[in-house]
């Protein structure tokens, strides 16, 4: 087994501490990762603090996962000694369901493993709970773990395998691209990659933010459009004008007032996971034969097709590079909104 460095929380209203922990020894098809960057998805912060209820501790969150391949199992041909890796939000799945034979293992039936916070036998991950990137090292099955492509950097990489992949999913499942109305609720983490992905996709882009503090930035990831939300006039001069609504927002929002801002047959998509009820009005959906649907990242080749797609359009999340005893400050500035706009951390500091 390796011994790995990590940053763990024991009680949903603690701070982060530093602990060691155990990795597995190496199957055949393991790959063991020296873990450089891992990025703050508003999702740990969600586990950390046990707001879906689920939380198994000590828990070390993370899955936003770029580093280098340390070792490998004896039947890998997936990845090398050296190589840049990513790993994202699961580390396995049954592989045998619909969902997996699709390509769509985040829709496992028969028991998908999530990168933390799963319960998993000791043979797996010693402790029986996954733990995630706030670490120095990770095993993980070779069909689990993604090519990272020259010209991006980790740092930048990092978040891709969860912001990135969360965003380029939908938007290319409901077809963003050129002569489409693209809106994307919330420029955070997940947001403001989104419109970098929505606009190299060739969408007519606006963001749909609080306050217009973040509007240069939005114009220099791509939207054409920036609207506060605090302004009710907002909603009257946008009604009725999208294709493609994706909502990232991590707080529940009045979401009647957003799907009237859908066209013809347009799509709201949920991204956002608040633990609360949505509430809308039967006739904003009946108007306009609107829908309202959800999405969950996004499969294993499909992060690999997201990854690649970005190194080719030159896209990186925007970060701020932070050490492992700035996790808890960092928490607090994501729920204040004020992150620019992917914290990742510096595994080299732990
Ligand atoms: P984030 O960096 O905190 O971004 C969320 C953004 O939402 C904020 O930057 C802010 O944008 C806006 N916002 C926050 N509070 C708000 C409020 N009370 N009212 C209106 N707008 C508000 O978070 P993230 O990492 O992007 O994650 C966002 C959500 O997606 C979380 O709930 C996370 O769990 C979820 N998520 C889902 C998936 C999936 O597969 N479906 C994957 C990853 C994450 P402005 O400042 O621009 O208003
Ligand atoms: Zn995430
Ligand atoms: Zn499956």
């Amino acid at each position: 087994m390796t011994t790995a460095a990590a940053y763990a929380l024991t009680t949903p209203d603690g701070r982060f501490e530093k602990t060691s922990i155990e990795r597995r020894d190496l199957g055949p098809h393991d790959v063991l990762i020296d873990i450089k960057y891992a990025g703050i998805c508003h999702s740990d912060i969600h586990t950390a603090r046990n707001e879906w209820h689920r939380t198994r501790y000590p828990c070390v969150p993370g899955h936003e996962i770029a580093g280098i391949v340390a070792a490998v199992g004896s039947a890998v041909t997936k990845h090398r000694v050296g190589d840049r890796v990513g790993v994202g939000c699961m580390v396995d799945s049954c592989g045998k369901c619909a969902s997996c034979l699709a390509g769509e293992e985040q829709y496992c039936t028969g028991g998908g493993t999530m990168t933390y916070n799963t319960g998993v036998t000791e043979e797996f991950q010693p402790g029986g709970t996954t733990y995630g990137g706030y670490s120095t090292q990770v095993v993980v099955t070779e069909n689990f773990v993604l090519a990272i492509p020259e010209g991006i950097g980790l740092d930048v990489a990092a978040p891709l395998l969860c912001a990135g992949i969360t965003l380029y999913s939908p938007l290319r499942h409901w077809n963003a691209g050129p002569g489409k109305q693209v809106a994307i609720i919330g420029m955070g983490g997940l947001g403001h990659v989104g419109v970098k992905i929505a606009a190299a996709l060739g969408a007519e882009v606006t963001v749909l933010s609080q306050s217009l503090s973040k509007q240069e930035d939005g114009r220099r990831f791509g939207a054409q459009h920036y609207y506060a939300t605090s302004d009710r006039q907002t909603f009257k001069d946008l009604r009725a004008r999208f294709d493609l609504i994706v909502n990232t927002v991590s707080a529940n929002l009045p979401i009647d007032d957003y799907m009237r801002l859908l066209n013809l047959d347009g799509t709201l998509v949920i991204l956002g996971l608040p633990d609360k009820p949505l509430s809308v009005q039967p006739f904003t959906l009946a108007n306009f034969r609107r829908s309202l649907a959800g999405s969950m990242i996004g499969g294993i080749a499909q992060t690999q097709e997201m990854l690649n797609f970005c190194a080719e359009h030159g896209i990186g999340a925007d970060i701020e590079v932070i050490s492992a005893d700035g996790i808890d400050a960092a928490y607090e500035r994501v729920l204040a909104s004020d992150v620019r706009y992917r914290f990742v951390i510096d595994a080299a500091t732990m």
